[in-house]
C-alpha cells in the first residue's frame, strides 16, 4: 500500500522498487525508516480514557487490492462508532501517518493516508471521512478530508498499479523536476537508460547478457 506514494511521484520510480526489488538507501530513506520506527515505537495498543491507540495496525482491502500498515490509529469512544472485538462499547477509527519532513505540493502523502483509511472502512465496515499527517519538520496535525476525488484517485491509481505488476512492466524514463529529489536517480539512469528496464541494462552492460 506504502507503493501507493511511490507511484504517485513515478511510475518508474515504484516499478524499480515494487517489481524489480532496486532499491537505495540514503539520507532520506534511512531518516524516513528512523521516523516510521520512533511511530511505531511502544505499546501495540494503548488505552487513555475513552481513546485506543493503535500502532503498527495491519491493513487491507480485497476492492483494492493493497495490504499494508498504519503508522497510528485512534480509536474514539463514541455510540455512532463500530464494536471491536475484545473492547467495551464503539468506536470511530481515524488513522494518522507520520511522515519525516514537511508537507508536500502533490497528493502523494494524502493519496497514502486515504487508502490507509479505505482499508480501514472495508475491515471494520466504517466509515471514515477525514485522518491526519503528522509531519516531523512542523510538528503538527494536518487535517486532510478524505473526498471523492481522492478515493476515485486511490482506486485508479491501484488499479494501474496492478495492471502494470501484472505484466512486470516497468515504464521508461521520463525526465522530470521529480528525479532532482528521487531516491533512485543513481539506479534508474535517467540520461542512460532511456530505452530499456534497469534488470535488462545491468545484463546486457554487467553481466554481457545478449538479448
Ligand atoms: S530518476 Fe526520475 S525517471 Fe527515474 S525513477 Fe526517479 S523520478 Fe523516475
Amino acid at each position: 500500500m506504502s507503493g501507493i506514494q511511490h507511484f504517485s511521484f513515478c511510475r518508474r520510480q515504484w516499478a524499480l522498487i515494487h517489481i524489480e526489488q532496486q532499491w537505495e538507501e540514503n539520507l532520506r530513506t534511512i531518516e524516513g525508516d528512523i521516523f516510521h520506527e520512533i511511530a511505531h515505537d511502544g505499546l501495540f495498543a494503548e488505552k487513555r480514557g475513552d481513546l485506543i491507540i493503535s500502532r503498527g495496525m495491519k491493513v487491507f482491502s480485497y476492492s483494492l487490492g493493497f495490504t499494508g500498515s498504519c503508522d497510528i490509529v485512534e480509536l474514539y469512544k463514541t455510540p455512532d462508532g463500530v464494536e471491536i472485538f475484545g473492547r467495551d462499547g464503539k468506536y470511530k477509527p481515524i488513522p494518522i501517518e507520520y511522515k519525516r519532513g514537511k508537507p508536500k505540493e502533490n497528493d502523494a502523502d494524502a493519496l497514502q493516508l486515504c487508502a490507509q483509511a479505505m482499508c480501514l472502512e472495508e475491515m471494520m465496515l466504517c466509515e471514515i471521512p477525514e485522518a491526519f499527517l503528522f509531519y516531523g519538520e512542523t510538528r503538527h496535525r494536518h487535517k486532510i478530508i478524505l473526498d471523492n476525488d481522492l478515493r476515485q484517485k486511490v482506486k485508479a491509481m491501484s488499479k494501474e498499479m496492478h495492471e502494470l505488476y501484472d505484466r512486470r512492466y516497468t515504464p521508461k524514463v521520463k525526465p522530470s523536476k521529480a528525479c532532482k529529489a528521487c531516491s533512485l536517480t543513481e539506479i534508474c539512469m535517467p540520461r542512460l537508460c532511456k530505452n530499456i528496464s534497469v534488470k535488462k541494462y545491468i545484463e546486457k552492460n554487467l553481466m554481457g547478457v545478449e538479448e
